[in-house]
């Protein structure tokens, strides 16, 4: 589902005597008034991915950092990996990972079954994790996983209010939704020593259809001795069949920060001149670690090519034709920011 927002007032009003006609070309119309075109679009996922999956890697395994990180790193690829810190014997390996860029997140102090303890004993293994982690590897801690993925809303309610967001295990659907109704039960899949590549393959294909979120579980890869590690070349196969279908393979938080942007941002387009688009980006909700949006700006009949001016995008910007549209497709840094796509 993309958002749009249509630019208020040009309504363009014909007259009678060239309605329906069409004797005077649209590039005619566009240099003497301004059209009713532009209307600017957030996409799904960014890039226009058709799917977004995050790799997550529980219970602090060597292999994560030995096979699970290198894979990612090989495919310029960021994973997020859940730790619980009484289980971390050497912390350097993982202020390694954060430093490339990896997410580390909580998975408590004990691993514990949430379940069944006193809430205040929750409390303190999601915020006292919190903390030690913030003071290892020196960064904010933003998301948790449920150890053996056991909550209910009562811990939900708990980790709600020191994590941004909660990975839950294989509820009823293992496809998170473009706008998850929880952030505090993220679904995920969890591979096992059983699976082969065309198991993973179905768990693609699902998310792709659902142009949704897939969270892989991962506890150990190869000859790892962490329960059911996932044979390595099943792990690295997901990776490139993933990849080669352009999906969004990146950390926990960019997943959850891109919807908060996407669902709260509002864009205005107008024509300013006549080879000019003018795109206002405000976004209502900024989360703690922005990501880049990626928009989509319909172009006015008779531009074949456009620009973007200024300093105001990140990466490079394409024009495409869809639906008998065209569309020029750019990403810009989650910040209110003015636009301007110039005829080329
Ligand atoms: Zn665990």
């Amino acid at each position: 589902m993309l958002k749009e927002l249509l630019a208020p007032a040009f309504a363009l009003t014909l007259s009678p005597g060239c309605g329906g006609g069409g004797s005077s070309s649209s590039a005619e119309l566009a240099s003497t008034m301004p059209l009713p075109v532009a209307t600017t679009q957030v996409t799904r996922w960014q890039g226009d991915a058709p799917a977004a999956v995050s790799m997550t890697f529980d219970d602090a395994d060597e292999s994560h950092w030995v096979l699970g990180a290198r894979m990612l790193r090989d495919r310029g690829l960021l994973g997020s990996f859940y730790l619980p810190t009484d289980w971390v014997t050497d912390w350097q390996p993982w202020r390694d990972l954060a430093s490339e860029g990896h997410e580390i997140g909580s998975h408590t102090v004990t691993h514990p079954l949430l379940t069944g303890l006193p809430l205040e004993q929750v409390e303190q293994e999601l915020l006292e994790s919190k903390n030690i982690l913030e003071a290892e590897i020196g960064q904010e801690v933003l998301t948790f996983a449920y150890p053996f993925s056991a909550e209910n809303d009562a811990i939900r309610a708990v980790a709600s209010n020191h994590y941004v967001a909660s990975r839950a295990g294989p509820l009823l659907d293992t496809v998170n939704p473009s706008a998850p109704p929880d952030w505090h039960g993220l679904h995920a899949i969890v591979p096992i020593s059983s699976w082969n590549l065309a198991r993973m393959q179905v768990e693609l294909d699902r998310v792709m259809a659902e142009k949704g979120w897939l969270i892989v579980q991962i506890h150990g890869i190869g000859n790892s001795t962490a329960w059911q590690p996932v044979p390595a070349s099943v792990y690295r196969g997901f990776l490139d069949d993933a990849l080669t279908k352009d999906v969004w393979i990146t950390r926990m938080i960019d997943v959850i920060s891109y919807v908060v942007e996407r669902d709260s941002v509002r864009l205005t387009t107008r024509l300013e001149d006549p080879n000019t688009l003018r795109v206002q980006i405000r976004i209502d909700e900024l989360p703690k670690h922005p990501v880049p949006l990626t928009l989509q700006t319909v172009l006015p009949e008779g531009w074949t090519d456009a620009t973007i001016s200024g300093a105001t995008t990140e990466g490079p910007s394409k024009v495409f034709v869809t639906n008998n549209e065209r569309r020029i497709q750019y990403d810009v840094g989650a910040q209110d920011r003015t636009v301007r796509i110039r005829r080329k």
